[in-house]
Parts: structure tokens; C-alpha cells; sequence
């Protein structure tokens, strides 16, 4: 079968189908969104497992740098299906819960613990370092001293990133990672008080029923579901022809093409790319996310009772974060007066593999030494996803090889954006997935130039507004 599709995008995660709705606002009728799966929403899906419980890909929250995005998430779901909190995140070490910011709130660490991060400080305040630091490694122990870089900013990055901080670049940082504030800090101690309103999600909004899916799939429903081609994997571009082969061999010819493939693919799969291109793509970097959904009978523990989730740094489990998720919406279990759930995130690459086959074993062993759970019997249910594409890495090249491979794409008339097609963490959650979709359809349609994913740090100057 062969048909001709003005507007083609690959890919119904937030990105295409933000710019298929976009496209659609905008009077244009001649678009199609292809996806592999057989569900729309990409990496913001929500599953139902045998038990009747819910699972995310991992803890997704909504909160927003966007108007756009604010109000067609009231469009989705209505004013009346969401449920809003304050955000509670925690860092459990040394057998205690530590407020996120962990540096902001280091009176609740041993003394011992709490002197070896104040000495560090002081020890940078001493010695400033006036050499620009070339790598996420070396920024964090010219930021953070090297108290908190081993108590906390190692262990955790790595177990976060899979990968050696010194293979990591930080100008990704922007508003994502608390920096330190010496005065702060040393009043937090002293006057004893706690410190957990900083960051962009410190409030943040969850649906009330079916998930972080269901808001996907309201947009999909908007769109038109026959705008919507599921189960159809793309495997095969040509730039020259402007087409594209689905796995079935259908071929559609296209006008415009906006691909949120992960971009090492893409151009693997884009028959006449440059080979020159196609190798640098390659060395982008990823890792994996391995998620376990533990559904468990009874209530959570009174300490666990209000938070949203919970960061480990340490090696007695694998998980670098746990949500309560149950505590983001009673319906995300089958009967709130029954039951609750925990579900945790492993990240995994190859500088930290992970034993897929024991992992929910593994997590389950990591949720009792981190006191979690206190009786395997309590579990009634357990899920896990891999999600090979999980975390677009920012490591050192990264902005060297978007800087040949985006621009080559462009030239062939190819957008490639979002998550993985654009490969930038620091505009990859939902809200600026979904706003690269759009921004695209806008460039096309109305010729305004795109800004998020050039301008990051403009992008993530809007939240708070
Ligand atoms: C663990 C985790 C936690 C997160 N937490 C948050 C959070 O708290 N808040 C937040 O806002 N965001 C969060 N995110 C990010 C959020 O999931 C992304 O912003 C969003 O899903 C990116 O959308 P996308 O469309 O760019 O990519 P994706 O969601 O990855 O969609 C790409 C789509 O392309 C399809 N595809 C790939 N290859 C092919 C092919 N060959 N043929 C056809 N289709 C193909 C895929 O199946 C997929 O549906 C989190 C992500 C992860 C992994």
C-alpha cells in the first residue's frame, strides 16, 4: 500500500502527538502519526497489571513551563480530574529520612556525616577553584566540596545516569539540581529547621483516574484516534524520496517529516544518511530504565504516609528512586482501604548492568534493607517494565554531535525532536516534549521559529510563572 501524507510524524509520544494537535488547532487535516506500540503516550504511558494495579514508566509528575501545555492538560482531563500536591521527596541514608535538598537540610545527618560537608565547604570557600570544570564530575566538587560529593553527589549521580560523572557534561544542570547555598545551609543547622520548597516541581499535579496514560490518551482522542496509526514500526527513510516503510512494507510518501525516534536509530534506519552522519550518531549515549511496581495489602507506614517519593544513594538496594504511588492517586490501586503501592526506578547501561531476570527479587530485597517494607507476605502484586531508551545521556560530546547530526537532518527537511529524537535532558519531560511537537507545527505552518529546543535555559526560565 502506498498513500501521500502531507505532514508525517513518527512516534505518539507526547512529541508527535503535541504536534499533531497542534496541526489540527491550526485547520490542517492532512496528518498521521505512525507508532511502533499498540497505545499512544510513548514513555508517559500507564499499564494495568493482573491485580487491578497501576504503573507508570517510572514516577511521572506534571508540572509545567508552559500556558500551552497548562490549559490542554485542563482540556484532556477537566478541571475536576486532577489531584494536586506538595511535593515531599526525601533521600533515605544512614538509616534516616533526609529532606530533598539534601545539602539544605544536613542537620538531620550524624555529626560526623554533617562536619565531613561542612568541612568541605569551608575547604572550597578557602580554595576557590578558578579553573573551569570540564566534566559533571569536576563541577560537582567545585560546587558541592567533597563532603557532600561522598556522601550524596556521587553515589547518587551515578546510580541516577549509569555512567561516570567525568563522561557527563553539566550545562544541562539549569533549574534541575539544587546548587548550595553556604548562608542557607548554615542557618538550616543552627536554627534547626527544615528547607523543602526549592525546585520546579515543589507543587506538582497528577490524574485523578487511569494514570499518567490517561492524560495521553484523552490528547490521542482529541486528535482523532484515525489520525493515529498504531502497531506500525518505521523501518525504513529515504530523505531523498521522501518516504517512509512500515514493517508490513507499506511505503507512505510525505511533505514534512517529524521523527521522535531515538536519533542513533534514526539515522541508522535513514537508508541514504551521510555515513559520516550516521557514525557520529552512534555515540550518543543512553541508559535504560528498569521499573518495579510493587502492589502491597494494607496501609504504607506513618513515615511514608504523605511522601511522594524517595532517592537512595546508597548500595543495599538498586533502585535510585522509589514513589509512593499510591499516595499520588488512592485510584492508581484497586481499593485505597486495602491496599497501597511502591514502584522504583533501576537505571542500567553498560558501565552498570543490571540482572534483568532477579530484578524484582532484587528490588524487593533492596525494599526491606531500606525499611520500606517490612514483610515480603504484604505483597499482593508485582510488575516490571525495561525501557531501553529510558535516559538521554548529556555526556561531554553530546552537544558536539547534536550540533552536525541536527542540522544535516534539517537540510534534508527532517525534524527530529522530543525525548530521544532531540536528545536534550534538559528539555526532555513531558511538558517540553510535548512543546517541541508544537513548535514544529507552528514553524511550519505559521513560520515561527522554534525556541525550546534551542534555548533550553529560556524554555526552563518559565517555571513559577
Ligand atoms: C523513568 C522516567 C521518569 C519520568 N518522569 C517524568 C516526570 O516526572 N515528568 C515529566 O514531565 N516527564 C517525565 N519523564 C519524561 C517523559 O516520559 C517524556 O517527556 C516523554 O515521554 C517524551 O515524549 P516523546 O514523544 O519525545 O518520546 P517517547 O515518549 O519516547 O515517544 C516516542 C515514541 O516513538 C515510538 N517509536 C520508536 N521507534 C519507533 C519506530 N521505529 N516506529 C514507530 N514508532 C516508534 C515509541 O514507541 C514511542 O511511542 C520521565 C521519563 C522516564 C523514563
Amino acid at each position: 500500500m502506498s498513500s501521500h501524507i502531507k505532514y508525517l510524524i513518527l512516534g505518539a509520544g507526547p512529541t508527535g502527538l503535541g504536534a499533531a494537535y497542534r496541526l489540527k488547532e491550526l485547520g490542517q487535516n492532512d496528518f498521521l502519526i505512525i507508532e511502533q506500540q499498540a497505545y499512544a503516550g510513548g514513555l508517559a504511558n500507564t499499564f494495568t497489571d493482573e491485580k487491578g494495579f497501576l504503573w507508570d514508566i517510572g514516577g511521572h509528575v506534571q508540572f509545567s513551563h508552559y500556558a500551552y501545555f497548562d490549559q490542554l492538560m485542563i482540556k484532556a482531563l477537566g478541571t475536576e480530574g486532577w489531584l494536586f500536591h506538595q511535593r515531599e521527596s526525601w533521600v533515605w541514608l544512614l538509616n534516616r529520612f533526609v529532606p530533598y535538598p539534601f545539602q539544605n537540610n544536613l542537620r538531620y545527618l550524624p555529626k560526623p556525616q554533617q562536619l565531613a560537608c561542612l568541612q568541605g565547604l569551608i575547604t572550597l570557600l578557602q580554595n576557590p577553584s578558578h579553573k573551569k570544570a570540564q566534566n559533571f564530575a569536576e563541577w560537582a566538587s567545585q560546587s558541592f566540596g567533597e563532603g557532600l560529593c561522598d556522601i550524596f553527589m556521587r553515589p547518587y549521580n551515578f546510580k541516577v545516569w549509569a555512567f561516570p560523572l567525568e563522561e557527563m557534561a553539566y550545562n544541562w544542570i539549569g533549574e534541575r539540581v539544587a546548587t548550595v547555598d553556604v548562608n542557607r545551609l548554615l542557618k538550616n543547622i543552627y536554627l534547626e529547621q527544615d528547607d523543602l520548597s526549592w525546585g520546579p516541581n515543589n507543587t506538582f499535579q497528577f490524574p485523578k483516574n487511569g494514570g499518567t496514560g490517561a492524560i495521553w490518551n484523552a490528547v490521542a482522542d482529541m486528535i482523532g484516534r484515525q489520525h493515529i496509526q498504531l502497531n506500525s514500526k518505521v523501518v525504513r527513510i529515504s530523505a531523498a524520496q521522501k518516504t517512509v516503510e512500515l514493517a508490513n512494507g507499506d511505503v507512505l510518501t510525505y511533505e514534512h517529516l517529524l521523527s521522535t525516534l531515538p536519533l542513533d536509530i534514526f539515522t541508522q534506519i535513514l537508508s541514504d544518511c551521510d555515513e559520516n552522519i550516521r557514525q557520529t550518531a552512534q555515540n550518543l549515549k543512553h541508559s535504560s530504565t528498569n521499573i518495579v511496581g510493587i502492589g502491597l495489602k494494607g496501609k504504607p507506614k506513618p513515615d511514608l504516609a504523605s511522601k511522594c517519593w524517595l532517592y537512595f544513594p546508597e548500595s543495599d538496594c538498586p533502585f535510585y528512586r522509589t514513589t509512593v504511588f499510591s499516595n499520588y492517586s488512592p485510584n492508581n490501586v484497586p481499593d485505597i482501604n486495602r491496599y497501597w503501592s511502591l514502584m522504583t526506578e533501576t537505571s542500567e547501561s553498560p558501565h552498570k548492568p543490571v540482572d534483568t531476570q532477579d530484578i524484582v527479587e532484587n528490588t524487593i530485597q533492596g525494599l526491606l534493607n531500606t525499611q520500606l517494607i517490612t514483610d515480603r507476605n504484604d505483597i499482593v502484586s508485582t510488575w516490571s517494565f525495561r525501557a531501553e531508551y529510558g535516559y538521554p545521556t548529556p555526556s561531554v560530546e553530546r552537544d558536539t554531535i547534536l550540533q552536525k547530526v541536527i542540522p544535516y537532518l534539517q537540510s534534508k527537511d527532517i525534524y527530529s525532536r522530543g525525548r530521544f529524537g532531540g536528545w536534550k535532558y534538559e528539555v526532555s519531560n513531558q511538558d517540553h516534549s510535548l512543546m517541541q511537537g508544537v513548535e514544529w507545527a507552528n514553524k511550519l505552518v505559521l513560520q515561527i521559529p522554534e525556541t525550546t529546543y534551542f534555548f533550553p535555559n529560556t524554555a526552563n526560565a518559565n517555571w513559577g510563572k
